[in-house]
């Protein structure tokens, strides 16, 4: 799927038009605090339509949506989701069926990032860069860092060596 815009509620839209051929409104906002970066309100709301709708509810969804102020504005109102439901299903009837809380949460570990070094070549296992006999990952996703030392490194090269050994035979 090609992204148009980097954008990603217009992608997030077009994706679901194009691909899964369902109407999509998708709205989606982030503030972040210039000083420090800190992420200071997020949110976002994302209206498909059931198959079956008639056209004329498609436009004043679509009428609706293109009013909604941006999500960051409505969020330092302090409304709720279920608010801003409310604004962008205007004129419809709207029923809660389920909330549930959401965290951002990685589930990367140390095994994960050990084991996908496996991956590479045993030698370039073993030269990997150090510092203070420690090589360090990254998580790109949640910035947590993950240290080997080169004796962990040594045993996952060894390893590598074994199993490619047995495969060979
Ligand atoms: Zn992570």
């Amino acid at each position: 799927m090609e992204l148009i815009s980097g954008e990603i509620a217009v992608d997030i839209t077009n994706y679901y038009a194009t691909s899964e051929q369902i109407p999509t409104a998708c709205a989606l906002g982030v503030l972040v605090d210039s000083e420090n970066g800190q992420v200071l309100l997020a949110g976002g709301l994302l209206i498909q339509v059931l198959p079956g709708a008639y056209p004329e509810d498609l436009e004043k969804l679509e009428e609706n949506v293109a009013k909604l102020e941006p999500v960051t504005t409505m969020l330092a109102k302090g409304m709720s989701v279920e608010d801003m439901c409310r604004v962008a299903l205007d004129g419809f009837e709207m029923e809660v069926l389920d909330e549930m809380p959401v965290h951002y949460a990685c589930n990367c570990s140390w095994e994960k990032y050990y084991n996908a070094l496996s991956t590479l070549e045993p030698e370039e296992i073993e030269t990997l860069p150090t510092t203070d006999g420690k090589a360090e990952a990254v998580c790109p996703y949640c910035n947590r860092k993950y240290y080997f030392t080169t004796e962990d490194l040594k045993a996952l090269a060894e390893k590598v060596r074994e199993t490619r050994a047995s495969f060979e035979q």
